[in-house]
């Protein structure tokens, strides 16, 4: 199954994101992070991103499209993905969707998270990721026992660049320029739902689950004839 995880920065999708991979076996993709990746190893690539992504900017389609191709040519992706921070233009979900066809697939799903902008703001400037093993902690939500240090690993606690308050101020602001043409895109073929996503971890993942296994029940009927 193809996936999709639409919705403003900070409203749980990485989490989700991480907890559907183990339960599905899907790889879980996220531009972010692949971006964030390449930043770290000072690539051609990266050293282009770094300054959108530190301004709370998109990066150009061209960079993250490239990205995305080689990662979705992989074998681990044959049976499908959740993509996460990918697509966030219309551009980028029409060539999205023109690889696919390439391929012989497309998107199933796609999960929109719906959040308003004051829990956005809560959540991520309090968010602090390990330097080490990349646990996420949140100072009031899901503080660490110590002070700054991780309880997994013993790893510096860090606050992300892009999560100081005047950066996702602006990347709640772009996301609401670039990425609203997005849901009426999906909405319009058919393939949008929308997640609550102010409740707690546990039912959000109960929600997306239901979701995902009526759609395989109903893709298993069609397969059968019987729809
Ligand atoms: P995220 O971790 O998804 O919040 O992404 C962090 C930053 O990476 C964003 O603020 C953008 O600068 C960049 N980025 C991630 N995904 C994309 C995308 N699909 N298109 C353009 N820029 C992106």
């Amino acid at each position: 199954m193809r996936i999709v995880f639409l919705g403003p920065p900070g409203a749980g999708k990485g989490t989700q994101a991480e907890t559907l991979s183990k339960e599905k076996k899907l790889p879980h993709i996220s531009s972010g992070n692949l971006l964030r990746e390449s930043v770290e190893n000072d690539t051609e690539t990266g050293k282009k991103a770094q300054q959108h992504i530190n301004k709370g900017q998109l990066v150009p389609d061209q960079i993250v499209v490239d990205i995305i191709r080689e990662r979705i040519l992989k074998n681990d992706c044959k049976n499908g993905f959740i993509l996460d921070g990918f697509p966030r233009t219309l551009s980028q979900a029409i060539v999205l969707d023109g690889m696919l066809k390439d391929l012989g697939n497309k998107i199933d799903i796609v999960f929109y998270f719906a959040i308003s902008k004051e829990s956005i703001v809560l959540r991520l400037s309090g968010r602090r990721i390990c330097a080490i093993c990349g646990a996420n902690y949140h100072v009031k939500y899901v503080p660490s026992l110590k002070d700054g240090i991780c309880d997994k690993c013993g790893g510096k606690l860090y606050q992300r660049t892009d999560d100081k308050l005047e950066t996702v101020l602006e990347r709640i602001k772009v996301y609401h320029e670039q990425t609203e043409d997005l849901i009426n895109y999906y909405k319009k073929n058919g393939i949008l739902k929308e997640i609550e996503s102010e409740s707690n971890v546990e039912s959000i993942t109960e929600n997306i689950l239901k979701v995902i296994d009526n759609a395989s029940k109903s893709a298993s009927f069609v397969n059968l004839g019987v729809v």
